[in-house]
């Protein structure tokens, strides 16, 4: 379904490179007095002249999540001066605990290593992934042996983490690097043509830099909804509702809880370890389900319990648990095109938002932000970003996001491919594709036209292989018996 205009116009250079914070109030100041993660330069003036100033911005980006700070972290090393905006610094309702075998590799760049997350108890491992219906029957996805052996000396492990103990790690690194915090919340988009010239902030701080990232994920997307880029949705709006508990042992990888008993759309409950007694558990529905159960008088905790209630693993857990409290987040899939301007680029959620059960979402921030932070890197003498460079990195965001969005939703979600096949097959015909063209991707590493249109075709054609497989399966009318 498409969203929006957005048509690119032809980008514009002459925007003037200014690089400037102003403000009556000083806010950057005041926020010095409100404890920021890092002091911005205390004093007067608040207009800050040129560019020898040692209070002079190179790179604005706006959200501190995974995907600005990891894209402040690139750039702050190569050298530039950047300040990252953040509305949320208690980092309330982190998600994101199951990272796929891309993930690592991406994060150990920030001196993160898996035996270091593992040793600091930020993580644990994840070799595989079960699928566990209600009836108990499990399928397990694990990645062949052959891949840990030359040629292709593939990683078999990744990791499930702890989100708060990762955010706080990978800002203390982003601090210690000199990235700038700024606790705010970007509320205006001040622009020329397609250029951003400035972003002004809830306590009234206009903040001016040459350059600018939008990171600001999926319910902000700053930038997207300023330049109303187009768009496209992936299956309907969908509700988390998810918790933490404590277990005497909890089972190695990410188990994915199903009914499993021909539902039309598929709800889905996650069991992540994210340490050896802390299990995350999430059921996740659409947005439509939840409101009507809502209607019958149903709470979130009333909700979550009824629905982990339906599997026996939970049952007693649920039921030794008297207060709940989970957290609740709802989304849209959504990936939006020509994610770039004259100035400025749009990184992780705010560009493309990939389902959760996926566990692509991590590796998509930190690929963004390493191919973000490239580009403005190499850049950064030019007054603007060169069209191609900039429109590659938009198609190939957009190419892996609609990749993993559309085989998710029409081979697992959606009712008449798994129908046909069965639920644990869909498992397979989802999992084989995207974890090898995830991983072609890891070791590719495409940057220039060519090797990112190669990729794009790849992708298309498997994205082009499960719509006709999603048709025909719609046209056989498959009777429910055959899942499972
Ligand atoms: C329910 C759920 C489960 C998930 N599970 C997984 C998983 O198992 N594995 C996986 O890999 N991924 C998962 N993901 C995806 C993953 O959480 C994200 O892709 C990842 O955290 C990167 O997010 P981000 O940095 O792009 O956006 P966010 O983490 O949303 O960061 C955006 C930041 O911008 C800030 N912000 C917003 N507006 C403004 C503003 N106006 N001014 C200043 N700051 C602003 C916000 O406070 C926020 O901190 C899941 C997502 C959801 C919703």
């Amino acid at each position: 379904m498409q969203a929006g205009k957005g048509i690119p116009e032809p980008l514009r250079c002459d925007t003037p490179p200014t690089n400037r914070v102003e403000s009556k109030l000083n806010p950057l100041d005041e926020a010095q007095g409100r404890q920021l993660w890092l002091p911005f330069p205390r004093g007067e003036p608040t207009v800050l002249p040129n560019d020898n100033d040692s209070d002079h911005i190179d790179v604005t980006v706006i959200g501190g999540g995974l995907a600005g700070t990891a894209t402040s972290i690139h750039l702050v090393r190569a050298g530039l001066r950047v300040l990252c905006i953040e509305a949320d610094i208690a980092d309330t309702q982190p998600v994101g605990e199951s990272l796929d075998w891309s993930a690592p590799d991406l994060l150990a760049v920030f001196g993160l290593s898996m035996d270091r997350l593992i040793s600091e108890g930020l993580a644990t491992w994840k070799r595989h992934v079960t699928l566990r219906l209600a009836d108990g029957s499990t399928a397990h996805y694990v990645p062949g042996e052959w891949l840990g052996q030359p040629p292709f000396n593939l990683e078999l492990r990744t990791l499930h983490v702890d989100r708060v103990q990762l955010n706080a790690a990978i800002r203390k690194i982003a601090v210690a690097d000199g990235v700038r915090f700024l606790h705010d919340r970007v509320t205006r988009i001040e622009t020329q043509g397609r250029a951003v010239t400035s972003v002004i902030t809830e306590h009234g701080a206009r903040i001016a830099s040459r350059w600018y990232i939008d990171a600001s994920g999926s319910s902000a997307r700053l930038f997207p909804r300023t330049f109303n880029l187009s768009a496209s949705d992936y299956g309907p709006h969908k509700v988390a509702i998810w918790s933490y508990f404590t277990v005497s042992e909890s089972i190695e990888g990410t188990t994915l809880h199903a009914e499993g008993s021909c539902p039309a759309y598929m709800d889905w409950v996650w069991e992540i370890p994210i340490h050896a007694n802390t299990i995350s558990i999430g059921y996740v529905s659409t947005g439509e389900a939840i409101k009507a159960l809502r209607a019958t008088g149903h709470t979130t905790e009333s909700i979550f319990r009824t629905q982990l209630d339906r599997f026996p693993r939970f049952r007693d857990l649920i039921q030794s648990s008297p207060i709940v409290s989970p957290s609740v987040t709802s989304y849209r899939c959504r990936v939006h095109s020509h994610i770039f301007g004259p100035n400025w680029l749009v990184a992780g959620e705010a560009a493309a938002m990939v389902d959760p059960m996926t566990s692509n979402g991590v590796t998509a921030a930190l690929r963004h932000a390493s191919e973000a932070s490239a580009l403005i890197i190499k850049y950064r003498q030019r007054a603007c970003l060169p069209w191609l460079a900039a429109a590659m990195y938009s198609r190939r965001v957009q190419d892996v996001a609609r990749f993993f969005n559309c085989g998710i939703e029409k081979v697992v979600y959606d009712a008449p491919v798994r129908n046909v096949i069965g639920i644990k097959t869909a498992g397979d015909v989802y999992t084989i594709p995207a974890w090898s063209l995830n991983n072609v991707y890891a070791r590719v590493r495409p940057r220039g036209v060519i090797s990112s249109l190669l990729i794009g075709l790849l992708l298309g054609l498997f994205r082009a292989a499960a719509s006709v497989m999603h048709s025909f399966c719609k046209s056989e009318q498959a009777p429910c018996e055959a899942a499972g």
